[in-house]
C-alpha cells in the first residue's frame, strides 16, 4: 500500500523507522536483527537509504596513492526487496538519489522497483561526495530532487525516456520528498528552500519526510511556513535520537540543525556514553509525546546500525 494511503486511512499517528545498508562485507541477518525487535509495535513502513559511491585513496607498495570508487553500503534495492517479502505486513520505502546516477540509469532502478512490486520510494538529491564541496549531477543526471521527483511522475503517466515506446505501462510509485525544518545547509534562508520544497510537490510527490530536530517548535514553526507557502500535503517529522556524547557537536555540523541547550546540557554531563543513550531515549520520548499531541500523521525514527533506542521509545509511545 502507498505511504498515503496508510496515512489517509488512519485515524492515529503511525510509527515508521529508516534503516541504513550494512557496511559491505556484513550479512543481510544484520537488518533482520534490527527490525525483529521492533516488528511488535507495528511499524507502517520502513526506508532503506541509498549510498552513493566515495573516492577513498589506497597506499600502493610502491607508496604511490590509488584512487578508488568504492560503495560502502551497497544494497539498498536488495535489501528492500528482502524486508517486503519477509515483512508483508511492513510496507518499504526505498530511497532513490539524484547523485551518480543518469536518468536512464534512474530509469532502470525505477523498473526494478515495479518489477519488485515495490510502490513507495522517497526521491532525494544526495549530497556532494566528502572530497568536493558541491553536488554535481551525472552527465545527463537530475542536478535537484524536483526533476528527478518529475521523472517518476512521467512513468507513472506511462512516458519512459525512449518517445518512441508505445502502450508503456503506467508505474504506480507514491513519492515522498525531504523537507529542512531548519533549513537546508546550501539554501540562504528558509523561504529559499521552501520555493523549491513547494516544487518538489507540484513536481508530483505526496509528502514530506523532514530531516531530524530536537526542539519541536522548529517543526511546528516549518509546519506553519509550508502551509504559508501553499504546501498542503502531510509533513512527516523525522526524529534520531542521540546515541553519544560526541554526537551532540558532531550532528549539527553534518545536518545544519540546532540542539537545544537542554538536552546539551543533559548529555554533556552525561559520564559515559551509555547514559547518553538513555538520555537520548528519554529526550525521543518527550518529543514523539508531544508531535502526537500536535497531531502529526507519522513519527518516523532514523536508526544507525541499532534499534534498541527506537524499540524502547516505541514501547513508551506504540505499544
Ligand atoms: P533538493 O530538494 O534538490 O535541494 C537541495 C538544495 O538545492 C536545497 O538547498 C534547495 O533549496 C536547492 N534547490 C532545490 N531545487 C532547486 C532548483 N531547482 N534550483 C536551485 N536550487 C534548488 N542522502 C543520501 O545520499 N541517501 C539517502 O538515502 C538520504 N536519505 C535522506 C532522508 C531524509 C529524510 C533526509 C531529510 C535526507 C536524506 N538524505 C539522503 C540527504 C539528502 O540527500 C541531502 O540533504 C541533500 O543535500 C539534499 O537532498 P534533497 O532531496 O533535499 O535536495
Amino acid at each position: 500500500m502507498k505511504v498515503i494511503d496508510l496515512i489517509n486511512k488512519s485515524g492515529k499517528t503511525l510509527f515508521s523507522f529508516e534503516l541504513l545498508p550494512p557496511l559491505r562485507g556484513n550479512n543481510i541477518t544484520s537488518i533482520y536483527k534490527l527490525v525483529d525487535p521492533l516488528l511488535p509495535f507495528h511499524p507502517s513502513f520502513i526506508n532503506v537509504t541509498y549510498h552513493q559511491e566515495e573516492v577513498v585513496y589506497k597506499k600502493r607498495e610502491n607508496g604511490l596513492l590509488e584512487k578508488k570508487s568504492v560503495r560502502k553500503r551497497p544494497g539498498t534495492v536488495a535489501i528492500s526487496a528482502a524486508i517486503k517479502y519477509k515483512y508483508p505486513e511492513v510496507e518499504v520505502v526505498p530511497h532513490i538519489i539524484c547523485g551518480g546516477f543518469s536518468k536512464e540509469e534512474t530509469e532502470y532502478a525505477l523498473i526494478d522497483f515495479h518489477y519488485l512490486g515495490i510502490d513507495n520510494i522517497l526521491a532525494l538529491r544526495g549530497d556532494a561526495p566528502k572530497n568536493q564541496r558541491t553536488f554535481i549531477p551525472e552527465p545527463n543526471g537530475h542536478a535537484f530532487a524536483n526533476s528527478l521527483v518529475s521523472q517518476i511522475a512521467a512513468m507513472n503517466n506511462g512516458k519512459y525516456l525512449d518517445v518512441d515506446l508505445q502502450n508503456s505501462f503506467h508505474t504506480n510509485f507514491c513519492v515522498g520528498v525531504a523537507g529542512y525544518p531548519e533549513k537546508h545547509i546550501e539554501s540562504p534562508n528558509l523561504a529559499y528552500d521552501l520555493q523549491f520544497l513547494k516544487a518538489k510537490i507540484e513536481a508530483g510527490a505526496e509528502y514530506i519526510v523532514t530531516q531530524m530536530f530536537y526542539d519541536n517548535r522548529k517543526y511546528f514553526d516549518f509546519v506553519e511556513s509550508c502551509r504559508k507557502a501553499g504546501i498542503n500535503v502531510p509533513i512527516i517529522p523525522g526524529l534520531k535520537p542521540i546515541c553519544t556524547i560526541k554526537e551532540i557537536n558532531v550532528l549539527p555540523q553534518i545536518f545544519n540543525i540546532d540542539i537545544p541547550e537542554e538536552l546539551v546540557k543533559q548529555v554533556i554531563g552525561c559520564p559515559t556514553n551509555e547514559d547518553a543513550f538513555k538520555a537520548g531515549i528519554d529526550w525521543g520520548i518527550k518529543q514523539s509525546e508531544e508531535l502526537i499531541k500536535f497531531g502529526v500523521p507519522v513519527v518516523h525514527y532514523f536508526s544507525v546500525g541499532i534499534s534498541e533506542n527506537i524499540r524502547q521509545i516505541a514501547k513508551a509511545i506504540f505499544s
